[in-house]
């Protein structure tokens, strides 16, 4: 690539040489990353080249101007490597017809489009009655995000926004969901994942619709957006994000928000929307501790009695077991609840706690086999780091340790040899494995951070 040279040759035209825009292309997509390109560049036509610069095409106005804005720059830089001699780059907003194979774009009217996307929303918009404050139960780790959710529903504003954290399978969803319910007695409820709205302001803007798309989320007095650190280092979404949030914020809307972790570990999160998201309340869900899970499987009891009408038999004993024994992670906890459930009324018998060891056992060495790929992309998604350089030779620390946890869960969560982990991490000894392994069971004890991190890792690779 490099090899252009101006000089070069005895040809005064030598830089002449064309672009391979398909090569170009997936050099953005190094450069910039999936998310970006596949967001805003994948799209990008080289519509004509000329010595010292290339006019390229894309669909709409507002593409070319967030375009121009962010990325124009780190453009010319790619193109400079193809063809040293380009020193400018022009857009051409091109029509539907003329180029965009698969465009779809709507040429209906307004009112048309607004009642599009209200359609397509109201299909993720929904609450779930069932997830509601009366069937949460509360205990020491959810006290407080639950006073906290009650407390807005009360009185709009008081905390704004309220951003509630917490690891996985903790009730985050099912608190949001209920706050919701309650709230949209009196509001305009808008409810919606931190993907969801991703997915649905990408189709906006390649249906030209990104002012509905505003209107739409900005009518909302209550806006709900659950797992907010799905926008780590996806700048678009971020940008949209930051002023979806300000406007409703000005207006004074309840903005409630949950994530897996706190505010100021959002890396990958731009400062100003870090800071945002912390100015108002920010509590914590944590593991549940045994008296919590007591209650939610005598809660869990109650409801089944009471919706089939008929008795549960499950001693104490059994119960108590399975509170002590079940990870900390209420929805593990639910659905071994309804494993011991199912078996009791098909072997339709009382159930001892032997009985329950063996569900037990059954739950957690079932049906689940965990691949070391699986392992590796959790545990490098959760550091946020490339599963390549954790694989890699490199010996820092911010990459060292991620590979040792991953290898650490490999052991631990698959049936797989220690030479085979080894080899799936790009061909290291069985020794280095051994090593890893030691050194993270040793790290777990005596490290809270540790433990934790590697707690969490686990129960995300485990569910599905
Ligand atoms: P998260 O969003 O934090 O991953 P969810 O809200 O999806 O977790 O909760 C997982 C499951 O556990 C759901 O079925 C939810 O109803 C149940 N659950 C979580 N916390 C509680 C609670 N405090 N009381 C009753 N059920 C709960
Ligand atoms: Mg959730």
């Amino acid at each position: 690539m490099e090899k252009t040279s101006i000089k070069s040759s005895t040809n005064n035209f030598a830089e002449e040489k064309t672009l391979d825009w398909n090569e170009i292309q997936s050099n953005f997509l190094k450069s910039f990353g999936k998310e970006i390109y596949s967001s805003w560049l994948k799209d990008i036509l080289l519509v004509k080249e000329y010595n010292h610069y290339v006019i390229l095409g894309v669909q709409t106005r507002f593409f070319r101007d967030w375009i121009t804005s962010r990325y124009a720059d780190r453009i010319l830089n790619e193109l400079q490597k193809h063809k040293l001699s380009i020193n400018r780059i022009e857009f051409k907003i091109i029509e539907n017809d003329k180029g965009y194979k698969n465009s779809n774009f709507i040429s209906s009217t307004t009112d048309k489009k607004i009642t599009q996307i209200s359609e397509s929303v109201l299909n993720y918009n929904r609450l779930n009655p069932n997830l509601n404050f009366d069937n949460f139960v509360t205990g020491n780790s959810n006290k407080i995000a639950y006073l906290s959710g009650k407390k807005i529903c009360e009185k709009l504003s008081s905390y704004n926004p309220l951003f509630i954290y917490g690891g996985v399978g903790l009730g985050k969803t099912h608190l949001m969901n209920a706050i919701g319910l309650e709230m949209s007695r009196n509001n305009n409820v808008m409810f919606i994942s931190a993907e969801r709205f991703m997915y649905q302001f990408i189709k906006s803007i390649k249906k030209n619709e990104m002012v509905n798309f505003k209107d739409f989320f900005r009518k909302a007095n209550v806006f709900i957006i659950d797992d907010i650190q799905f926008i780590r280092g996806k700048e678009g979404l971020q940008e949209e994000f930051f002023h979806t949030f300000n406007s409703l914020f000005d207006k004074s809307a309840q903005i409630v928000i949950s994530c897996d972790r706190p505010p100021n570990k959002l890396d990958r999160v731009q400062d100003r929307i870090k800071s945002r998201l912390s100015g108002g309340l920010v509590v914590d869900i944590g593991p549940p501790d045994y008296e919590l899970k007591l209650s939610i499987l005598r809660k869990k009891i109650d409801e089944f009695q009471n919706s089939f009408k008929e008795n549960l038999n499950l001693t104490k004993d059994v119960i108590d077991y399975i509170a002590k024994d079940a990870k900390s992670n209420i929805r593990e906890l639910i659905g071994i609840f309804n494993r011991v459930v199912a078996f009791s009324k098909m072997s339709n018998r009382v159930l001892n706690i032997n009985d329950c060891k063996i569900i037990l056992k059954d739950v957690y060495n079932s049906n689940k086999i965990i691949s070391i790929d699986r392992i590796q992309n959790v545990t490098s998604n959760f550091f946020s780091i490339n599963i390549d350089e954790m694989l890699s030779q490199r010996r820092s620390r911010p990459l060292a340790r991620p590979r040792q946890i991953a290898m650490y869960l490999a052991k631990k969560l698959t049936t797989r040899s220690l030479p085979e982990i080894g080899r799936k991490f790009a061909n290291r000894d069985h020794t280095t494995v051994i090593h890893a392994v030691k050194t993270i069971d040793k790290l777990c004890n005596s490290n809270e951070e540790m433990k934790k991190n590697v707690e969490e890792l686990r129960s995300l690779i485990l569910s599905d």
